[in-house]
C-alpha cells in the first residue's frame, strides 16, 4: 500500500492508468481494470451528482460521530468528475428536497469522506 491517497492539503488526489487510462479515486498504485500500474492524477473536483440518499437516523458510533448540536438528517451520494470517476461524499447542502440527479456540485478532499456543495450561480469555471 501506498502512503494516504487523500489529504486536506492536496485536494482530490486519484491515480490514473498508464495502460488503458481509467481514472480512480482515492489513489491505487495498480489499476484495477487492467492491472497496469498507475500514476498519481489530481482530480479536478467540480462534477454532477450521480444519485444520492438522506441518512435519516444515526449511524452507528463509532466510527460516527454526531455533530456538536447532535445529530441531523444528511445526504451522501456520488459526484461524477469530468474524469469519469465517480466519488462518494457527504454532500453539504441547505435542503435536502432541493438535490437532483444532475445538479452541479464541487467537491473537496477531507480526512474521512469527501464533501461536496452545489455551485453556486458565477462560480461556475473558477
Ligand atoms: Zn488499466
Amino acid at each position: 500500500m501506498a502512503a494516504p491517497p487523500r489529504s486536506p492539503d492536496a485536494g482530490l488526489q486519484g491515480s490514473r492508468c498508464s495502460g488503458c487510462a481509467v481514472t480512480v479515486y482515492p489513489a491505487e498504485d495498480a489499476c484495477p481494470r487492467c492491472g497496469g500500474s498507475a500514476d498519481p492524477a489530481a482530480l479536478q473536483g467540480t462534477g454532477t451528482l450521480w444519485t444520492w440518499t438522506v441518512q435519516r437516523y444515526a449511524p452507528k458510533s463509532p466510527p460516527y460521530q454526531a455533530p456538536p448540536g447532535g445529530f441531523a438528517p444528511f445526504a451522501l451520494g456520488y459526484v461524477e468528475l469530468a474524469e469519469g470517476v465517480r466519488v462518494a461524499a457527504v454532500l453539504d447542502v441547505d435542503d435536502l428536497d432541493a438535490l437532483h440527479i444532475g445538479m452541479p456540485l464541487t467537491l473537496t478532499a477531507d480526512p474521512g469522506v469527501p464533501r461536496a456543495r452545489p455551485i453556486t450561480p458565477g462560480e461556475e469555471g473558477s
